[in-house]
């Protein structure tokens, strides 16, 4: 087909358990079906026989059999570090390897080959093209894609590249919660406060957001990023696998097969009782004993789930809490809470976000679908489709520099509206010191190397003078696209420097154009 004049520019949710595509058509968002069916599609990549890749459900269902060599989750170790304390713990965890790259970033190795995420999540992106383009039966270059508040630089970048070597020009990253408000209608109502409450598969995401003459303002965000919807289908897999042993003296967990059945099992009991008080979960010939095949079949209850969750959703009150502390709000405040996310869909979690926030949530769009509809809709804003509406962001984390003490000296702290700009003077530390180094770095720890480093930068030439009576501005400039600015200037020589940081992913730009001639064709 030729390409039209108004050419389509798609919204895409990538999860860390589903990823979801959206367009608009006239003004409004539709999701697209994926080939299997799906409105969603698991965030799953597996490599089988030769060089051969399946991405989406069919990756899901052939992951009992392929344990190794099928990715699952792969958002939770894009743009991370291998030695970072969050990928080691999950490496231990995970049935895949993961390993360090070269540049100590943590890559996926698949026989004896090794991935970067943006890779694997380019084979997840490239997939969502094709269901689009399919839809569309024209050829989708431009696509929008969606991140946690809380990505730093690195990742959204990484996101970006990744967007890349799936062939696409991403026109934005925008921030998940702020693509649900967009989806939710809120900009077409008064000015009000939302907390958008985003219960995933691997995370729990809390933002608060202000709207005022539709101007949208992600005030604070806060979550656990080590508490989703995996951890409720582990306790049910515990729970009937303890049982099990009671009964069998046979642990199902020892095995691969059996385990993954069970975990399958688990996740599909865990959404049924959604709906319903109770279900049943039957494994057939789960295990062989030395009488012959043993079945696990039982019923499960609401009840049951619930209590025995619990402990899982009292987690949720004290982000919300902090998240509240930072955008300075009360409950009351809070004009309405968005649910976003599968989780949001078990009964008990809604009531949790009722408890918290004293009003009950509002149900309004489906909560798998409604950031990839945020997303088609800023499309629309971009393409000049939908009238202008002005989104405002916060910096997740906070920047600064490093000092002698090797502490973080902070700038910009997080949850400041960006754009912004923060300078503080610095004295040098020797006598007759003639250069100083200014190192940036990003987060929250008190200590800059716990922190990411963004880069470094020089200013020489420094007057001669003992130490302390030679001053450095250090200036940070942030812009709405989240791109840093950093500029030192020395006063009384008027001598400057400055370095505008973009955040690098850890891939060359050789690196993502090879790997872009190898995502095509689902
Ligand atoms: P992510 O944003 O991490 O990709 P999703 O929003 O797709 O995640 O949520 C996935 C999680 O939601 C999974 O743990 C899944 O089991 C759970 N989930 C999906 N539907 C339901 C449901 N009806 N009831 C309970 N949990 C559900
Ligand atoms: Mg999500």
């Amino acid at each position: 087909m030729s390409s039209s004049a108004t050419k389509k520019i798609i919204g895409i949710d990538l999860g860390t358990s589903n990823s979801c595509v959206a367009l608009l058509e006239g003004t409004e968002p539709v999701v697209i079906h994926n080939q299997e069916g799906g409105r969603t599609t698991p965030s799953m990549v597996s490599w089988s026989g030769e060089d051969d890749i399946i991405v989406g459900a069919p990756s899901k269902r052939q992951m009992v059999t392929n344990p190794t060599r099928t990715v699952f989750g792969i958002k939770r170790l894009i743009g991370r570090k291998f030695s970072s304390p969050e990928v080691q713990e999950l490496a231990s965890s995970l049935p895949y390897s993961v390993v360090s790259a070269k540049n100590g970033d943590a890559w996926v190795r698949i026989d004896n080959e090794t991935h970067s995420p943006q890779e694997i999540s380019a084979h997840i992106l490239s997939k969502m093209r094709r269901v689009a383009e399919e839809y569309l039966g024209d050829a989708i270059d431009e696509a929008i894609i969606t991140v946690p508040a809380y990505f730093d630089e690195v990742q959204r970048q990484a996101t970006k590249d990744a967007g890349t070597i799936a062939g696409l020009t991403v026109r934005a990253i925008i921030n998940e919660p702020t693509a649900a408000a967009l989806a939710h209608g809120a900009h077409h109502e008064h000015d009000q406060r939302l907390a958008v409450f985003d219960f995933g598969g691997g995370t729990f995401d809390i933002s608060i957001l202000a709207i005022e003459s539709g101007v949208f303002e992600v005030l604070s965000t806060s979550g656990d990023s080590q508490l989703g919807g995996d951890d409720f289908d582990r306790v049910i897999i515990d729970f009937l696998a303890d049982e099990f042993q009671t009964r069998n003296e046979f642990d199902l967990r020892t095995d691969a097969v059996a385990l993954q059945r069970l975990k399958e099992a688990a996740e599909r009991a865990k959404i049924e009782l959604s709906s319903t008080m109770t279900t049943d979960v039957n494994l057939p010939f789960i295990a062989a004993g030395s009488t012959g095949p043993i079945h696990l079949q039982r019923q499960l209850s609401r009840r049951e789930l619930e209590s025995a969750c619990r402990h899982l959703l009292d987690q949720l009150g004290s982000p919300c809490e902090k998240a509240l502390g930072a955008a300075h709000c009360r409950p009351e405040d809070v004009d309405q809470v968005i649910l976003v996310g599968g989780m949001t869909r078990m009964p008990a979690v809604q009531e949790k976000a009722l408890d918290i926030f004293g009003k009950p949530p509002s149900k309004g769009v489906n909560p798998d679908e409604i950031v990839a509809m945020g997303a088609a809709i800023h499309s629309g804003i971009m393409g000049g489709e939908l009238q202008e509406i002005i989104l405002l962001d916060v910096t997740p984390l906070s920047l600064g520099v490093r000092v002698i003490s090797g502490k973080m000296s902070v700038l910009i702290p997080a949850n400041t509206t960006i754009p912004a700009r923060e300078s503080k003077i610095f004295a040098t530390i020797e006598d007759n010191q003639t250069f100083v180094a200014i190192e940036v770095y990003q987060g929250e720890a008190e200590m800059a190397a716990q922190n990411r480093r963004l880069g470094r930068f020089i200013l020489g030439d420094l007057p001669r003078a003992p130490r302390g009576q030679v001053r450095v501005e250090v200036s940070f400039t942030l812009d709405a696209d989240g791109i840093l600015e950093v500029e030192a200037v020395e006063h009384s020589t008027g001598r400057e420097a400055s370095v505008t940081i973009e955040a690098a992913s850890g891939l060359s730009q050789d690196e993502i154009l090879r790997l872009a001639g190898k995502t095509r064709g689902y």
